[in-house]
């Protein structure tokens, strides 16, 4: 519980429009994609600008109160959970574009623009930033960043990191620090930039980013192919790839999902499908139409049942709408969802997802799959109910074996989702020692109170 004196203070900085303290509003804030995580701020603010970060930051510093950062609190690793209460800063009201710079193809934005918004703007200008989390259509700039996300167009176009060339970012002191800029080559002393991009709001609050951005492609050409068995789909994946086509989205989707999406959707999707590939080429129109030719020739003599280009635009939005909706679909399904991250080496695929058939046979969970298949980065949703204690205690053991199988195959505990509160519990058996240590040191170097999104990534 906050001290009268300190809400006072806050909504000096913020005004009184943009504070939250009743009970009803901050439950709200409790929560943020995972389905086992919840605990309520003390306060939520919403800044505007980056001196009022500046001097919540500063003040929160001076009385040991713990900040938790948030964007839409869409993450699915507890990140944006204020575990010990504290202040919410949330910066959903941080939304302008400050800047499209076409010639240098960059744009500015502050933290809290939304990622569909960001990518319409773009369209217009013909520009494209391709990092596309499946959650675009409302996680936040700022959100992106600091889990690093990725998403199906991260196969040939890489992760946030790639994008991100410069941060404004306030420290925990309130310090309001600029690093990078807006050059896509930077050579000068340590690259601090990608320290703060999937910092998971630990080291301070992101208040303005320069990304790069990249011409839109001319063309594009979706094919759909169905599989009766999710393993071969996933050898035909490695096939296409060694044969040096990297196709800008490889995704599946097994059966379960399939079906879900169907019930609430219905656009038509093939619900007897075991497995449905979707892949994109993306590029000149003579590239597009040469490489979507050999990537169906490589489904078919894969052992596709089906394997056929969209016909039209709308079509190939009609799948793609559906896979990204996948992940809500699952969600539904069932209590409690857990949606692993992990991540095996491509030419692994098919035999982490036979393991994944066994651990779900010797646990006794549901575990359907939904991932992108052409990184390696797979979700498999665990089906289970937190309010029944067995099943939880077998639940870590399911997770455990699912995190020691990808790590068997040279895979690691997150692609893309983090660490948060989720996946911390497994931490020390991805990393290195000494690793965490010199993360500790980091954290403790930019923030030696420990205000900053504490208790998130590793045991304390
Ligand atoms: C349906 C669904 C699909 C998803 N698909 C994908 C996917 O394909 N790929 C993927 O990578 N992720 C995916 N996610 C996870 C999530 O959407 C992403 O991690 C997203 O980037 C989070 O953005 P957000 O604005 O919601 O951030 P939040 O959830 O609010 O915050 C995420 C983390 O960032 C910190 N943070 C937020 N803003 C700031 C800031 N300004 N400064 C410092 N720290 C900050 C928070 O403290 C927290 O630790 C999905 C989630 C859902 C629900």
């Amino acid at each position: 519980m906050l001290k009268e004196e300190i809400i006072r203070q806050l909504e000096e900085i913020v005004g009184k429009g943009s504070i939250l303290t009743k009970k009803e509003d901050l439950a709200t804030y409790a929560y943020d994609g995972t389905t086992t995580w919840a605990h309520p701020p003390d306060v939520v603010v919403m800044p505007t600008t980056a001196a009022q970060v500046s001097q919540i930051l500063k003040l929160a510093n001076e009385n040991l109160i713990p900040v938790t950062p948030r964007g839409s609190g869409t993450n699915i690793s507890g990140g944006s959970v204020p575990v010990r209460g504290g202040i919410v800063v949330c910066t959903t009201r941080m939304n302008r574009v400050l800047e499209i710079n076409k010639a240098n193809l960059t744009a500015t934005v502050e933290p809290g623009v939304v990622l569909q918004d960001f990518n319409n703007l773009l369209a217009k200008e013909n520009l494209f930033y391709p990092p596309d989390p499946q959650s675009f259509l409302s996680c936040t700039v700022g959100g992106t960043v600091a889990e690093n996300s990725g998403g199906p167009l991260c196969i040939k176009y890489g992760v946030t990191k790639q994008y991100v060339l410069g941060l404004e970012v306030v420290l925990p002191d309130g310090y309001v620090l600029n690093i990078g800029g807006s050059t896509v080559k930077n050579r000068t002393g340590y690259d601090l930039v990608p320290l703060f991009t999937g910092s998971e709001g630990t080291l301070g609050i992101i208040t303005k980013v320069t990304l790069r951005l990249i011409p839109k492609p001319a063309a594009r050409r979706t094919i759909m192919a169905i599989f009766d068995d999710i393993t071969l789909a996933s050898s035909v994946v490695s096939t296409i790839l060694a044969n040096g086509i990297v196709p800008a989205k490889i995704e599946f989707v097994d059966n379960f999902v399939i079906r879900r999406i169907e019930e609430k959707m219905k656009i038509g999707l093939p619900v007897d499908a075991k497995t449905m590939l979707l892949i994109d080429a993306d590029g000149s129109v003579a590239a597009v139409e040469s490489e979507a030719a050999h990537i169906l020739e490589f489904l078919q003599s894969g052992g596709a049942e089906v394997a056929r280009l969209a016909k039209d635009e709308d079509e190939a939005n009609m799948y793609w709408k559906a896979r990204s909706a996948g992940f809500a679909a699952v969600y539904g399904a069932a209590r409690t969802v857990i949606a692993e991250d992990v991540t095996v080496p491509r030419d692994k695929l098919a035999e982490f997802v036979k393991k994944l058939e066994g651990i779900s046979r010797k646990f006794g969970f549901q575990i359907v799959l939904i991932g992108h298949a052409g990184d390696g980065n797979i979700h498999p949703s665990v089906f289970t109910n937190s309010r029944e204690k067995e099943e939880l205690d077998r639940l870590q053991d399911t997770l455990t074996a699912i995190f020691e199988a990808a790590l068997e195959l040279g895979g690691t505990l997150s692609g893309e989702h983090g660490i948060g509160l989720e996946k911390k519990r497994l931490l020390s058996r991805a990393l290195d020692p000494m690793a965490i240590t010199l993360m500790q040191r980091i954290k403790a170097l930019f923030d030696p109170n420990n205000i900053m999104n504490p208790d998130k990534i590793w045991e304390s």
